[in-house]
């Protein structure tokens, strides 16, 4: 399956000089969505996860599907203002400004096995936002997933020295 070709590219997309990797096209085509969560589910079979957590927004459509495939439950890490109850809250850094994520503080059990969602990984920030919510839970983090990684922005390196395998699934 060529998934890059799934993938349509905004040029100059939310501002002047970015290239807006736009995985709506991928998710949109059957046959590639299908086959994207399969790739992403399959070497995690054996690894009895019992959560996923995907990041807000389109790491809940991409972990929604894993979740199924891997007969786990769902965790949401959410934007600010969004989950009802109790938080942990992990703030990152953006190009301009910060932006936060909110995990319900029962959201995980300690020492459960965790795979980590979301469609794109390209600083790393947001993901690194995910690790450590998720560690304050005290999970234990089997993967971080993506669909799409831009090596350029070494988010992937970022992660990784953290501690987290990361898998995608183009570059
Ligand atoms: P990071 O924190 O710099 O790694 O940015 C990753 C986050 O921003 C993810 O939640 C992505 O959904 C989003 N993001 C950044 N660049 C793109 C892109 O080109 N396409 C889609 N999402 C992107």
């Amino acid at each position: 399956m060529d998934f890059k070709s799934t993938i349509r590219t905004i040029p100059d997309y939310p501002r002047k000089g970015i290239m807006f990797r736009d995985v709506s096209t991928l998710m949109a085509d059957p046959k590639a969505f299908g086959a994207a969560v399969e790739r992403l589910s399959a070497p995690f079979e054996k690894f009895e996860i019992s959560k996923v957590a995907g990041i807000d927004a389109r790491g809940f459509i991409l972990g929604g599907a894993i979740a199924l495939r891997l007969k786990a439950g769902f965790l949401p890490l959410r934007k600010p203002g969004k989950l009802p109850y109790r938080t942990f809250s992990e703030s990152y850094e953006l190009e301009y400004g910060s932006d936060a994520l909110h995990m319900h503080v029962d959201g995980v059990e300690p020492g459960e096995r965790v795979l980590l969602v979301d469609d794109l990984i390209a600083t790393g920030g947001t993901a690194e936002a995910g690790v450590k919510l998720l560690r304050r839970g005290r999970a234990d983090i089997v993967s971080a997933v993506f669909l799409v990684d831009l090596p350029d922005l070494g988010g992937a390196r970022r992660v990784r020295n953290m501690g987290v395998e990361v898998n995608a699934l183009v570059s």
